[in-house]
């Protein structure tokens, strides 16, 4: 492909470094390859301030129309993620190009081709990773100290939240996931008003932005009776909370102990998955096994039944399986994982064991 059109912001970074949120990226290929990054008058000065590998041009109507016509101007077609183009997008886009000599067919889609290039991650990305699952770590055993029976579950996501941006986080990678008693069956529950309660599992899913990299990380605990006997009519329900974290944190640390380079993801999602089938839970496992993680929240590899993909050195994907049983409770636990030469780096590894509070 003689020219490729970058739109999507994530994408966009990954190539320039620029994070403003009008971005179009002309980048050609062959001998004298080069890059163009069209942008508005918003972004004058940080786009000088961020911009590397590629010359600036501040559009003084549309970046898109700018850069479409540019394209047309030096390449016979050009390359465009389908996957990121909306319907009027791609109307508008043409229209410029053709004004510019363009023919029929000049842009051509491609199925996420600088999200190909990010999967695996360079020295500098996964440092950054690092540090960002670090702290996500430590603010987890911090919040462990903090955290009570009693309280709502949006007591919990305004700490933790509060106490990320303290300690130098840029947000958070996703809406925090806090999720107690019969509720923790929805896998995206939201934080809401309800109270923990004594014999209830909470389960936290969250991650922070640090420079730009998302970090990812579950844990479910559980609320028991500080050393006590357990309530009769709550023996029943706390027996099955028990086995069904047990078998999910089997799953977890199957398909965490499949993950080398060379293996498919649909292995390691197999790996979890058959341990949860064996133990008749498997019909309450309702999603994938994991997610590639990077600048976005959720990006390739799909770490799921049947895909095809080798894992590769350099890879961070992320390890969560889950059971919800609707009306009763759920379990996830989810670490993220850095692919190695020699097999495997837990970035998240802090306690995923049992533990009551
Ligand atoms: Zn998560
Ligand atoms: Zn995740």
């Amino acid at each position: 492909m003689p020219a490729l059109l970058v739109t999507h912001p994530p994408d966009v970074r990954y190539l320039t470094g620029f994070t403003g949120s009008n971005a179009a990226l002309v980048v050609l290929a062959g001998q004298r390859a080069s890059a163009r990054l069209f942008t508005d008058g918003r972004y004058t000065a940080q786009a000088r301030a961020e911009v590397q590998g590629a010359t600036v041009r501040i559009a003084p109507k549309s970046a898109m129309a700018e850069a479409c016509a540019y394209a047309a101007g030096r390449a016979g077609a050009c390359g465009f993620d389908r996957n990121h183009t909306t319907v009027a997008s791609l109307a508008a886009m043409r229209s410029a190009a053709r004004k510019a000599g363009a023919g029929r067919g000049f842009f051509k889609p491609l199925d996420g081709a600088v999200a190909a290039l990010r999967e695996v991650k360079d020295a500098s990305e996964i440092d950054t990773m690092r540090r960002a699952a670090a702290l996500t770590c430590d603010l987890y055993e911090g919040l462990l100290g903090w955290i009570e029976a009693g309280m709502r579950e949006r007591d919990v996501a305004a700490e933790l939240e509060h106490r990320a941006r303290l300690l130098g986080a840029e947000g958070m990678s996703f809406e925090t996931i806090v999720a107690s008693g019969e509720r923790g069956s929805q896998p995206h529950a939201r934080a809401t008003d309800a109270v923990i309660q004594r014999g209830d599992l909470l389960t936290l899913d969250f991650g922070i932005v640090l420079d730009g990299y998302c970090s990812d990380m579950t844990r479910t605990v559980a609320f028991g009776f500080e050393g006590g006997p357990v309530p009769r009519k709550l023996q029943a329900r706390w027996g099955e909370q028990r086995a069904i974290f047990d078998a999910v944190l089997a799953a977890q640390q199957a398909a965490v102990a499949a993950v080398r380079p060379g293996v498919t993801c649909g292995a390691v999602d197999d790996a979890a998955r058959s341990l949860l089938t064996a133990a008749g839970w498997s019909k309450f496992f309702s999603h994938s096994t994991g997610h590639g993680v990077g600048i976005e929240i959720h990006e390739a590899p799909r770490v799921a039944k049947g895909q095809a993909h080798p894992l590769r050195p350099g890879e961070v994907i992320t390890i969560e399986p889950g059971v919800y049983v609707p009306g009763r409770c759920g379990v996830r636990i989810e670490d993220t994982v850095l692919v190695t030469a020699g097999g495997i780096e837990v970035l998240t590894p802090v306690h995923k064991g049992w533990l009551e509070l």
